[in-house]
């Protein structure tokens, strides 16, 4: 579904993304690991090309990204971010219909309708007609996550969703991803809670200066990586 072939990417001098090559299947889970500022959250833009990529390509369904309408592209592949970014001025469901009539170009009751439906399936329907300042960060980043749902795109990205939630609220946010995953949508996702990493992930990757340094899964990783930087980088998580 996802393929990644020497896949590059630098800031100026700086390479940030070194040759990244991998594939994910349609209901795979990956979780990527490593250290702040190896390149974990330019690699997920890349996807979606809020990053431009400088070598390589990247596939989606073994088309070409560089070559999809942004608009196509981003009906594709949701993304969920750390700090929500969630439109103040709106609702929840204003936040979950507006991709739908814009972009979708859904009615408003259709939107409406999709929007509840989703807002129900993650937990927060209750909190329809609440705006953003007034829902709890696990509220808000449902509410993110049913935004990036209704669209049904064939991949999700996540970027850290839980790591900007006070700890009693991570659990809620995990548990909407663990049901994701049972559902059978493809996953691509940032996150340091290694025990959704080892229950629910098909594949754990360690990036390292832009560098895949090891991948594979997850309770390899843990008990018998090849590299001692990964034992190392995996023992300070847990
Ligand atoms: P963190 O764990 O802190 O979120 P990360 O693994 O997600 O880190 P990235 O955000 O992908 O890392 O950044 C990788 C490198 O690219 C960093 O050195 C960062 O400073 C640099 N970088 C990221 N975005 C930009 C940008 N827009 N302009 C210039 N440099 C950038
Ligand atoms: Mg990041």
């Amino acid at each position: 579904l996802l393929r990644f072939e020497d896949v590059s990417k630098s800031y100026g001098d700086e390479e940030v993304l070194h040759d990244v090559s991998f594939e994910l299947d349609a209901r795979d889970v990956e979780v990527i690991v490593g250290p702040s500022g190896s390149g974990k959250s330019t690699l997920l833009r890349c996807v979606n090309r809020l990053t431009e990529i400088d070598g390589g390509a990247i596939y989606l369904d073994g088309e070409d990204v560089h070559a999809m309408d942004e608009n196509v592209l981003r009906r594709h592949v949701g993304m969920v971010f750390q700090d929500f970014n969630l439109f103040a001025h709106r609702t929840a469901r204003g936040n979950v219909t507006l991709g739908l009539t814009e972009v979708l170009g859904l009615s408003e009751r259709e939107a409406d309708e999709r929007a509840e439906q989703y807002l129900r399936r993650v937990g927060v329907a209750d909190q329809a007609e609440s705006y953003p300042a007034e829902l709890s960060g696990g509220q808000k980043q449902r509410v993110g996550i049913a935004r990036a749902l209704a669209m049904d795109p064939d991949l999700m990205l996540f970027d850290e969703p839980t790591s900007a939630l006070d700890p009693e609220l991570v659990g809620e946010v995990l548990g909407v991803m663990r049901d994701l995953a049972d559902d059978g949508m493809t996953m691509l996702a940032v996150t340091h809670e290694m025990g959704f990493a080892r229950s629910v992930a098909s594949r754990l990757t360690f990036l390292e200066d832009g560098r895949i340094v090891e991948r594979g899964p997850p309770e390899r990783l843990f008990e018998q990586p090849d590299h001692d930087r990964t034992r190392e980088f995996l023992g300070e998580l847990t």
